[in-house]
């Protein structure tokens, strides 16, 4: 029986009870619904690029999905909207966008996995997420296994975050749909990375060749750990081991000046009154509850864990490249890959009180 070990980019894990490949959507749908008719015990597979699972494995049917198919649905001027199947690579769609000289997708280059689970965790990197060109899934909803399309805005998409990754919505994305731009000047959407636009020599909010934006990308990923690479030790993991926190400001201010921090909303105006006023200011500004993204990578090594490091014995290391991974070395269990993820989210609530949550879909595992 496959192993998740052989399934996953982690490289560690059991079997499943069960396990089935499907390359159309047709004979996806199909064999949804005789598998949900006969057990509730199942799970939706992509490129195992975001999934943990135990070294017992499950005890569940595994429906690995390896449908295949890009359409371009509808082209106004202004919008191109391409429908792609759940298990084209992703990559394969953002390269496939970038020859067809559409912009939208081109910061996300690099990626591991598949379409299908883009929406699952909103994948996002280099200053854009899926939920900024998404328009509708095409989803088999669990258990009534009907089909239908559900909008964008129905899918309650965040921060690493979907309604389907927090199971409101159970079921199978059978298929994607984004609405992309015509860049009839081959220019990029804005750029707001801070590292992605320097990397290009522009500004902030400037645009880049959509080519060249590709190819940065894919260079900082690689000297990230973060492109699936056969010869780079560092790249097999799951991405993420941990989700930037979100706190409030006050929390924030608690950190050392030098913490790494973004608004997540816009951030707050100066406030300009009278000092006769100067006891009346506004709550949000006294009360310090504006939320506050933080880097996760940061305090981790603001905590004392190196990169490289790894418990005694143990084959699960941070990665060399990237505090914020988890990487296997090389025969490593996922009950190492738990434990070392464990100590880490210790050491860093010790150290600065905060909890790291992590990104991976795991199962049968605690961290
Ligand atoms: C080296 C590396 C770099 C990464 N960089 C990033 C990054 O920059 N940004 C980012 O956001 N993520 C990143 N990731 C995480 C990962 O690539 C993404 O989350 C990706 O979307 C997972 O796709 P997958 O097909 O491999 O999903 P899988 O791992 O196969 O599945 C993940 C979860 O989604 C569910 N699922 C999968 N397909 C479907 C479907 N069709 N319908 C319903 N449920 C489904 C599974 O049941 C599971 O719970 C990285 C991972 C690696 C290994």
């Amino acid at each position: 029986m496959t192993s998740f070990s052989e399934l996953t980019t982690m490289r560690v894990g059991g079997s499943p009870a069960g396990y089935e490949v499907f390359h159309t959507t047709r004979e996806l749908v199909a064999g949804a619904q005789r598998i949900w008719a006969e057990t509730d015990a199942w799970m939706a597979l992509g490129g195992g690029s975001n999934l943990i699972v135990a070294d017992s494995g499950i005890d569940a049917t595994v429906l690995h999905i390896q449908t295949r198919g890009v359409t371009v649905k509808k082209a106004t001027g202004k919008k191109v909207q391409i429908h792609a199947e759940a298990g084209e690579g992703w990559d394969d769609l953002v390269a496939h966008t970038i020859a067809q000289g559409v912009r939208g997708l081109e910061t996300l280059s690099g990626i591991p996995g598949s379409v299908g689970a883009s929406v699952i965790q909103n994948i996002g990197a280099y200053g854009a997420e899926v939920s900024d060109t998404l328009v509708s899934i095409d989803f088999l909803e669990y258990p009534s296994a009907q089909r239908r399309t559900i909008p964008a805005d129905e899918l309650e998409l965040g921060l690493r975050t979907s309604a389907v990754k927090t199971e409101t919505l159970r079921g199978i994305v059978l298929g994607v749909t984004f609405a992309l731009e015509p860049a009839t000047d081959g220019q990029s959407i804005p750029l707001l990375y801070e590292q992605l636009y320097r990397a290009l020599g522009v500004a902030e909010g400037e645009r880049a060749g959509l080519a060249d934006v590709r190819e940065a990308v894919l260079a900082l990923r690689a000297s990230k750990g973060m492109v699936l690479d056969p010869r780079d030790p560092d790249s097999v993991s799951a991405g993420s081991f941990f989700l930037n926190p979100i706190v409030s400001e006050k929390v924030a201010r608690g950190l050392p000046a030098d913490a790494p921090r973004w608004w997540v909303e816009p951030e707050p105006e100066d406030v300009v009154l009278p000092l006769a006023e100067k006891d009346n200011l506004p709550s949000t500004v006294s009360a310090g509850d504006m939320p506050v993204k933080l880097s996760a990578a940061w305090l981790i090594e603001y905590s004392g864990i190196p990169k490289g490091f790894s418990l005694p014995g143990s084959k699960a290391a941070v990665s060399s490249k990237h505090s914020l991974a988890i990487t296997n070395r090389g025969g490593a269990t996922a009950a190492e890959v738990a434990e070392l993820a464990r100590y880490i989210v210790t050491t860093v609530g010790n150290a600065c009180g905060i909890y790291l949550v992590p990104e991976p879909t795991l199962v049968g595992l605690e961290v």
